[in-house]
């Protein structure tokens, strides 16, 4: 059994009032650990020690800050196997998927915002005929607060506190209580690194008790968020008031839509992963697929018989294509939208049941699952599942599909397949999303601006974006 602790000013911490949570292994559905149930106490604690670390954090170079980062990228590499198997165990994906994902992206992250930094810069401005020159300082908002989800604990995890040290602030953070284990052995990386105590801090525990903790504390002063839809409103209710800066990357219901113009073998490779990644729990999967109707039959044939290949697996196995669902709730929440699809009339094409693996029968494991539906105002194609399941449908024109396309309550991305430029240009400009593939699926670039718009959040993080929201313009202003 795991014991995982909080990471306060550079030691580990049991919670103080000693109240843990269980943390199970969603491949057995076994109980392997536990971990802090941490409450407002804990959080007190982390928030000192940010702040006792802040002023000299915030004067230290960027020379020095981009080192450390650096430093803390090349240790989660040297250490791949070791966390690509906890953040399996974890979370029940593949562990191909976090060798070749999770890990190395959230090196990636303390890499990139490590140099970014470097070359982050703010604008002056002369005021011609007035003998004055303003100049805008950038400077560390002081202690904020990072929360991530348990879809792609170290990745995303990661990207949020990586720019905030980079930029000069002390953190309180809370990973996922589903998923804490790759956070928890990032804090002796941290140490290793030389990164000083208390600049991260991270606390484990229920979003209920710790997050709400961390939301509600009057001097943490940002607030970066992933995670659902729901729970970001809440956080924009209890932070705001107190005009905490707020980051909300939240749910999705991304559409697929694909023309007959498309490089069809390309596309149906990336539309299974974009659909079926990370066990379809992935913000970014495409999970209503349109399909243009001169090529939906073919489509469909040969959708299903590639689905029907992915091999449901143990996350270890190195063949598995589809590990375990992250908790036994979830699978639950899963299975009962697959039931409300087939009371709307939905047709389950292939997938809808749970799966039993040999030896693991306790763990949380469900078919990939294609469901057909003949309009898409049905609650399977608006709400937001977050589990191995898509829809497929298929459409006439370009201005039907868009309408579809755009007729949900979320907007983070969309990926549009077709070979046609003008189509592309405007699809592209029409579609409500914060992101737009075209070709292409999960295609990152650590430099562009990442977020959604409508309920699926507020802000853009990624790149230098993220540098200036854990930052505050300050103007000022010399007359000569
Ligand atoms: P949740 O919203 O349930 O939780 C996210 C985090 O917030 C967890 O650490 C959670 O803790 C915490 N939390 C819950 N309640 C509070 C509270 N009152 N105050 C502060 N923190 C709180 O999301 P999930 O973890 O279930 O993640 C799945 C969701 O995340 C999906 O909707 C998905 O679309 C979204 N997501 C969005 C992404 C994006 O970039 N837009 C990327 C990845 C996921 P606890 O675990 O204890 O509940």
């Amino acid at each position: 059994m795991h014991t995982i602790q909080n990471y306060i000013n550079g030691n580990f911490h049991d919670p103080v009032s000693n109240d843990w949570i269980d943390n199970y292994c969603p491949a057995n559905g076994e109980i392997y650990g536990k971990i802090p149930n941490s409450s407002k106490d804990d959080v007190e604690n982390a928030y000192i020690a940010a702040q006792s670390a802040f002023p000299s954090w915030s004067q230290t170079t960027l020379e020095e800050r981009s080192r450390i980062l650096i430093k803390i990228s090349e240790l989660i590499e040297e250490n791949l196997q070791r966390f690509a198997e906890a953040e399996s165990k974890d979370n029940g994906k593949p562990i191909s998927l976090a060798k070749v994902v999770d890990i190395p992206r959230a090196a990636s992250n303390f890499r990139f915002f490590g140099n970014a930094i470097t070359q982050f810069a703010s604008e002056s401005h002369e005021s011609i005929g007035q003998d004055a020159v303003n100049y805008t300082l950038r400077q560390p908002l002081g202690v904020v607060g990072c929360i991530s989800p348990w879809n792609l604990p170290l990745y995303l995890f990661t990207w949020k506190i990586a720019p905030a040290i980079a930029a000069g602030n002390c953190v309180v953070s809370k990973p996922s209580e589903i998923t804490p284990m790759t956070a928890y052995l990032l804090g002796d990386i941290c140490n290793q690194a030389g990164l000083p105590k208390g600049v991260l801090n991270i606390v484990h525990g229920l979003g209920s008790t710790t997050g709400q903790a961390i939301i509600e504390h009057p001097d943490i002063k940002a607030i970066s968020f992933t995670g659902g839809t729901t729970t970001g409103s809440h956080i924009a209710k209890v932070a705001a008031p107190m005009f905490k800066k707020l980051s909300l990357e939240l749910g999705g219901k991304n559409p697929n839509i694909i023309f007959a113009d498309c490089d069809y073998n390309e596309m149906l490779e990336t539309t299974v992963l974009s659909s079926f990644s990370n066990q379809g729990q992935i913000c970014l999967c495409g999970s209503r697929i349109f399909v243009e109707a001169s090529i939906y039959k073919q489509f469909k044939q040969d959708f299903i018989a590639k689905v029907k290949r992915l091999k449901v697996g143990h996350p270890s196995e190195p063949d598995t294509n589809i590990g375990a669902l992250v908790s036994k709730s979830h699978l639950e929440k899963v299975i009962q939208y697959i039931e409300i699809a087939k009371q709307e009339n939905g047709t389950v094409l292939c997938g809808g049941h749970e799966v039993s693996v040999k030896g693991f029968e306790n763990g949380y494991y469900l078919e990939p699952t294609i469901i057909e539906v003949s309009t898409d105002e049905c609650r399977i194609n608006q709400e937001e599942v977050f589990g191995p399941v898509v829809t497929i449908m298929p459409f006439n024109t370009e201005d039907n599909v868009l309408q579809m396309a755009n007729k949900v309550k979320y907007g983070l991305s969309a990926t549009i397949w077709t070979n046609d430029l003008k189509r592309t240009m405007r699809l592209s400009n029409q579609i409500q999303a914060g992101i737009v593939w075209v070709n292409t699926w999960m295609m990152r670039d650590l430099r562009t601006p990442f977020g959604g718009v409508k309920a699926s959040g507020v802000g853009r993080e990624g790149g230098f974006e993220a540098l200036r929201f854990f930052t505050e313009a300050k103007n000022v202003c010399i007359k000569y």
